[in-house]
């Protein structure tokens, strides 16, 4: 009986066939072992693997270029797959990644070769080596065919004489017990140097056990397993005859679909789980960020039933930059800025924060509920309540060519562009502890960083500047400004070559000596710049009042996070001139969402649904009774306290 209803489940849930995604996300140092194990061992096919961060433009660059080869070279013949090097720390320090991103390509369970940086020409080049490879090696030699081979050329060759040439070959590959790939292609050749022909070698695996739809790559090996001497024919299904499986077998099959259909989850289907849909009610809390303040709101929020909207583009806030270590968030241990990021991402996704991926241009407060107008301009989302939490962006010095070099030499983040200047000379610019951590990351990469300060001494922590003073490849040069980014020519290749602007990389800079007013010219082949950030409240000019005291920062009202329009509230950089830390940002982001909820339990907002609900089943059910109001974010969240409408009723 289990056994038929399993049957049944297997077909019902996935039919006849699966597939593997064009590029699979690795989840686990385990899961990567088992993908190399299995490839090694039942298609053959190679591994090319994309190990890449979020906060690193050249992956962000790299990461459409895989997927389109990915789809060019065929999953027939290569599996694609990527590794968060922030969520996978394991697996990247197994394998020695030091930059981003790196393409890693692995042949029968061994890496065989690897680069890294934005190199689409590179990534194309060693695909298809390791690709040819692949099929070069796709042979085996069996033992009958062996014995075949030498009854022709050297018949007097004992059975034991030929056993112990099959078995030297099948040693020659770690972990097989067979005579394949490169050791069989090298017996061959021996074989013919010496009696003038070869032995026949046979595929190792059939097209069928490397192609994607094949749930039977396993299914190939226990085919063979116990009869290496059969040839396989052509055209035989390999399917597993489900209806011949005991139960245990089911239960196998039944796993490895599981996990199979779970790895055909891609990324699109993942950001749509938790996208959001438009509503016909208004939101009840619109988050605008998605760095530690707007993730701490979106899980205090979620947590507390109120189902927020958190608007912020995919990448950005300040941690995304963030190469080194966050050290000094309590509970978090040895993770990256952007593992921080995308740790609070998930948990806030787990209890049920949706995300749009977009920038918010401007908020309508002239009237209830808010409009939040978005750059895509057909999503303007209605609100009863909107917590800021869009933090802070770079500064930059303003100086001619530093606009014109941004993205070829002109950087203000070392772990996103570092690697691009490996053993490269390179400039950092600024005093604090941003300059600091910049100079730190880049002299582990670079050939050297100058650290160019504009006064006699850090305004970082001792513990940083002390770091930098030590550090052999850092040099600084004190009381120094930038005044000009100089460039040199980049050649352009292809189509779109823009004629009428030539394209420029830095090649040096300008500087001034403030006590000398001496003016030179340095080499470097890049500059960071690291002053400093600026509030993103630009959008929100004329809705709520700024800081008189902070340019730029929102004015909140004594110790909470209502801004001085009711219904807004700011958490987070924005509103922060003095503290302007992770966990700071995070506190204030889950105050904010405190306040939200208290504002909409007071102003009885945020339960249409609700109540339309109720009057559905009131309907329905045919009473004519008033609709029993059960919203309550209070008592949703825990019951704290009370709102308005429990104290009037308490009063009646
Ligand atoms: C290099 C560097 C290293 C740092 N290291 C540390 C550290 O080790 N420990 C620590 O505690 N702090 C550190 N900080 C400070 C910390 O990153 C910030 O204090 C913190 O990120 C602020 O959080 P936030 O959520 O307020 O803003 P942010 O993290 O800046 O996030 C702002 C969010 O708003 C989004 N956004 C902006 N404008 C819009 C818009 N119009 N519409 C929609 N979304 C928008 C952004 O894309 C982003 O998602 C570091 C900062 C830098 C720059």
């Amino acid at each position: 009986m289990t056994k038929i209803f399993l049957l049944c489940f297997l077909f019902l849930i996935f039919g006849t066939t699966e597939s593997r995604p064009l590029v699979r996300q690795i989840r686990s140092a385990n899961e990567f072992e088992r993908l190399l194990s299995k490839h090694s061992k039942q298609t053959g096919l190679p591994v090319i693997v994309d190990f890449y961060s979020d906060g690193c433009g050249p992956c962000r660059m790299m990461a459409p270029v895989f997927k389109k080869l990915a789809k060019e070279i065929g999953q027939d013949k290569a599996v694609f797959v990527k590794v968060d090097t922030n969520a996978q720390y394991e697996l990247s320090s197994k394998y020695q990644i030091r930059s981003l991103p790196t393409f890693a390509f692995f042949l029968n369970g061994k890496k065989v070769n690897q680069f890294s940086g934005a190199g689409e020409a590179q990534l194309r080049q060693m695909t298809n080596q390791v690709v040819r490879s692949s099929e070069i090696e796709n042979t085996k030699l069996t033992i009958e065919n062996l014995t075949e081979y030498y009854k022709s050329v050297d018949p007097s060759k004992s059975t034991e004489g030929i056993q112990s040439v099959y078995d030297k070959c099948a040693s020659m590959i770690k972990g097989s017990e067979e005579c394949v790939g490169a050791a069989a292609n090298q017996l061959s050749r021996r074989l013919k140097q010496k009696y003038k022909s070869a032995p026949k070698l046979e595929e190792r695996f059939l097209a069928e056990a490397r192609s994607p739809e094949s749930g039977g790559a396993k299914n190939e090996e226990k085919a063979s397993s116990g009869s290496s001497s059969k040839t396989r024919g052509g055209g035989t299904s390999n399917k597993p005859n489900l209806h011949l499986a005991t139960k245990e077998q089911l239960m196998e099959e039944l796993d490895a679909r599981l996990e199979a259909e779970a790895d055909a989850e891609d990324d699109e289907e993942e950001e749509d789980k938790h996208g959001w849909k438009p509503s016909d009610f208004p939101e009840k809390v619109v988050i605008i960020g998605g760095g530690p303040a707007g993730m701490s709101a979106a899980i205090y929020a979620a947590r507390a039933n109120l189902q927020p909207v958190v608007i912020a583009p995919p990448m950005g806030g300040q941690l995304q930059g963030k190469g080194v270590d966050v050290e000094n968030y309590p509970g978090l241990h040895n993770m990256t800025g952007p593992g921080v990021v995308a740790a609070m991402r998930h948990q806030a996704a787990e209890f049920g924060a949706v995300f749009e991926a977009d920038m918010v241009e401007s908020i309508d407060a002239s009237s209830r509920p808010f409009k939040v107008i978005t750059t895509n301009s057909s999503n303007i989302i209605d609100t009863h309540t909107i917590i800021i939490a869009s933090g802070a962006e770079s500064n930059w010095l303003n100086i001619p060519g530093e606009y014109q070099m941004r993205g070829n030499g002109v950087s203000s983040c070392a772990t996103c562009d570092g690697a691009i200047y490996r053993e490269k000379n390179v400039v950092v610019v600024g005093g604090g502890d941003s300059a600091m951590e910049e100079a730190l990351v880049l002299a582990r990469t670079s050939k050297s960083v100058t650290l160019i300060h504009r006064r006699d001494s850090f305004r970082a922590s001792n513990i940083l500047g002390q770091r930098v003073l030590d550090h052999p490849s850092i040099n600084i040069l004190w009381n120094t400004v930038v005044l000009q980014v100089l460039g040199k020519p980049v050649n352009q290749e292809g189509d779109d070559v823009d004629l009428d602007e030539q394209v420029m990389a830095v090649s040096g800079l300008k500087i001034e000596n403030t006590e000398t007013d001496e003016i030179s010219e340095i080499a470097t082949d890049a500059m960071f710049v690291a002053i400093g950030h600026t509030p993103t409240t630009k959008f929100l000019e004329g809705v709520v009042e700024f800081d008189p005291e902070h340019t730029g920062y929102l004015l909140t009202k004594g110790r909470t996070t209502h801004t001085t329009e009711s219904g807004i509230f700011a958490s987070g950089d924005v509103s922060d001139a003095v503290y302007r830390q992770a966990i700071t940002s995070a506190g204030s982001g889950a105050a904010a969402a405190l306040d939200a909820e208290r504002y909409l339990s007071e102003n009885n907002l945020g339960n249409e649904a609700a109540e339309f609900e109720a009057e559905l089943l009131a309907e329905i059910m045919g009473s004519d009774d008033e609709p029993e109001i059960t919203y309550n974010a209070y008592s949703e969240s825990g019951g704290r306290g009370v709102g308005i409408k429990e104290s009037i009723a308490a009063e009646l």
